[in-house]
């Protein structure tokens, strides 16, 4: 076993990723505050550089690349969000990347993630295992595998959007983070342990993939097939290896959002709150609302993970 980050390794990311990843408003509604009785408080990921928090993780995984690894370059494998973030933090770097997208990741996060120069390598999802193509790519070309969630540097650098979150609002009494493999709440669990005590963090993932539940109550990781469901970032098969760990030690509970709750999250923050957040970044929300736990009077944090999500998808979830 690895050992685990610390809050002091998001404090050390916080300060690399100044002046790179954007501090990212937190936003209010009087609508959400009386739907669930509460004060509620929203990190708005979605408006992070490239349109989600991975930006924060890969920045602080690459910027301690050494000088070799540097010119070798970077491979991952994700179906987006931590595909463009990779891309985009390479090329603030001059860090070439290689990416591996399955051939059904939506088309805008192909497209922005060969905008930012990165190379594109498709593969099929439901047949073949990707963490093997990338590690053979990183043997035969030396290049280095950032994972997109099961890494120190990457948790760490997850970990700052709750920090900011609660630097700029005070303590919390709850918070709700999405979650597929589970780096952004591992790294929330990391700023909450440290920074805001007696906080009770509420993991949420797919009902249709609920494998971290799984995993909590039997007390080891547990793999599932690849899930269907609209939140494309959290069809993950199963935890990592240290996020289980800090999950299973800092995380009160794992509760489900359907993808009908989804779509509802999703038409909430568009008409309400005139943002954009793609299927996956609603599970937070989605949690608060139907997970049925006692919210009335607290106040409570939700992270908006991401908004990539093609115009045209968007139109037909919502519609
Ligand atoms: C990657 C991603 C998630 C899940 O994050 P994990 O760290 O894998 O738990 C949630 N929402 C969005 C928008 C993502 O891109």
């Amino acid at each position: 076993m690895p050992t685990l980050p610390t809050f002091e390794d998001v404090a050390a990311a916080a300060q690399r990723l100044a002046g790179q990843a954007h501090r990212t408003p937190v936003l209010r509604s009087r609508t959400a505050d009386q739907m669930l009785g509460a004060e509620v408080f929203f990190k708005c990921e979605n408006l992070q550089r490239a349109g989600a928090f991975k930006f924060r993780g890969a920045f602080n995984a690459l910027s301690r690349f050494d000088a070799a690894q540097r010119r070798a370059g970077v491979v991952a494998f994700s179906s987006g969000n931590h595909a463009q973030a990779i891309a985009l933090a390479g090329r603030v770097l001059g860090i070439p990347a290689a990416i591996l997208m399955p051939h059904d990741a939506p088309r805008s996060k192909v497209a922005a993630t060969q905008g930012y120069g990165a190379e594109v390598i498709r593969f099929d999802r439901y047949r073949e295992d990707r963490e093997a193509i990338a590690l053979r790519l990183a043997q035969d070309r030396g290049l280095t595998l950032v994972p997109p969630y099961d890494h120190p540097d990457v948790i760490a650098g997850q970990g700052t959007a709750t920090l900011e979150l609660i630097e700029e609002v005070g303590a919390l009494d709850d918070l709700f983070v999405c979650l597929g493999g589970g780096g952004l709440l591992s790294g929330a669990a990391l700023a909450t342990r440290a920074l805001a005590l007696g906080c009770r963090i509420h993991g949420v993932e797919p009902e249709a993939g609920n494998d971290a539940q799984q995993s909590i109550a039997r007390g080891e990781i547990v793999h599932i097939e690849t899930p269907q469901t609209i939140a494309d970032g959290a069809q993950t098969q199963h935890l990592g290896r240290l996020t289980f760990e800090i999950i299973r030690r800092d995380v009160a509970d794992i509760v489900t959002a359907t993808d009908a709750q989804l779509v509802q999250a999703m038409r909430f923050f568009f008409e309400r709150m005139k943002l954009v957040v793609e299927p996956t970044g609603c599970l937070g929300f989605a949690g608060a609302c139907h997970a049925g736990l006692p919210l009335a009077g607290r106040r409570v944090g939700v992270l908006i993970s991401g908004g990539n999500v093609d115009l045209q998808r968007f139109a037909e979830l919502t519609a």
